[in-house]
């Protein structure tokens, strides 16, 4: 699910943009949900999810049984079994990139890349270069909060996320400076300075990110980011995909930030422009970023799609699950349609 930071500067810059009685009912849904912290260790599961060691442990059969390599890309002070993880194979170049757990109250990606991992570890077996970070926030997932530094989902709160890459992407006036003078937290600063660093011998060609939406009663959806942003027949096929699984699919009208959905899909933000939302999402989508104060190509990736699966108190966690698993199975085929030649 999009927010502030990583999804509107607008909203942040002007929150009264939100429509009223959804900002209301955002704020009662955000506390009123389970956040008790629990203890270190005490993992949240009440919704079906598995745990972090259960996640983690399927993870590692990559590395135990195929042609991958495992690193850690951050590790939480004080939480040695908490540790945001990567796997890649060990052939390079241009590459397929898996994302998912940005966000610690959306479940579904992670769980079904554990349950499809099969699919992607053929993919990578037949030659295609893939990079999986399928579980970015553990902190956050192991007590169902969104962001790894509060239990409050309201980011107006001090949450901040873990994809937040705003100090290395352009800044929206000029794009002669980065948008932020630094990353919000040591987690993010790791995730994202890895992702830049891999992205330079991994080049990301279709970057897959997993994402729910607990706001969106009316259906899943997905964005599209890139060079090939609009009409893109990655983005169709997932949306197909998404729709054969069962789940409903929100095919017209416009989002919570008023961007134009078509088909499913949301490519344009509110003024028709391409979506800039600071996340990690449009770091690989770049063409442009800042390091160390240097302007500098971008990982510049063709077919970004976040998908978003609709996360509503009610909702069914094995079917959202099932819904990104469908996407997870047909790695192999989005990753043929996305050399196809606009
Ligand atoms: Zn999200």
């Amino acid at each position: 699910m999009r927010e502030r930071s990583e999804h509107g500067p607008m909203v942040k810059r002007h929150p009264q943009r939100l429509p009223q009685g959804l900002a209301v009912a955002a704020a009662i849904l955000l506390t009123g949900c389970s956040t008790t912290p629990g203890a270190a260790g005490d993992d949240f599961t009440a919704d079906g999810r598995s745990t972090v060691a259960q996640l983690t442990s399927r993870f590692e059969s990559l590395s135990a049984n195929h042609d991958w390599l495992e690193e850690t890309v951050y590790v939480y002070p004080g939480a040695d079994d908490l540790g945001i993880r990567a796997w890649r194979t060990k052939h390079r170049g241009e590459a397929l990139w898996i994302l998912a757990g940005i966000h610690g109250e959306e479940p579904a990606g992670p769980n079904a890349i554990a349950a499809s991992l099969a699919s992607v570890a053929q993919l990578a077996a037949s030659g295609v270069p893939v990079v999986l970070i399928p579980l970015c926030n553990p902190k956050a997932y192991r007590s169902n909060w969104r962001y790894p530094n509060t239990a409050d989902r309201d980011w107006r709160k001090g949450g901040y996320s873990v994809g937040d890459a705003e100090y290395l992407l352009p800044d929206l006036e000029h794009g002669t400076q980065p948008r932020a003078a630094a990353p919000p937290g040591p987690d993010t600063r790791a995730l994202t300075e890895y992702v830049l660093r891999l992205a330079k011998v991994y080049p990301p060609r279709l970057v897959l990110d997993l994402h729910e939406d607990e706001l969106s009663t009316e259906g899943g959806y997905i964005y599209s980011q890139g060079g090939d942003a609009t009409g893109n027949p990655v983005g169709a096929e997932v949306i197909r995909l998404l729709q054969e699984s069962g789940i409903p699919i929100r095919r017209s009208g416009r989002t919570r930030f008023d961007e134009p959905i078509v088909d499913g899909v949301i490519s344009r933000n509110d003024k028709g422009l391409p979506i800039r939302d600071g996340s990690i999402d449009e770091l690989l989508a770049s063409t442009e970023v800042f390091v160390d104060g240097a302007r500098v190509p971008g990982p510049a990736a063709r077919t970004v799609i976040v998908v978003e699966t609709p996360a509503f108190a009610g909702s069914r966690f094995d079917l959202r699950v099932a819904a990104q698993g469908t996407v997870v199975q047909n790695v192999g085929g989005l990753w043929r349609l996305s050399a196809q030649p606009r």
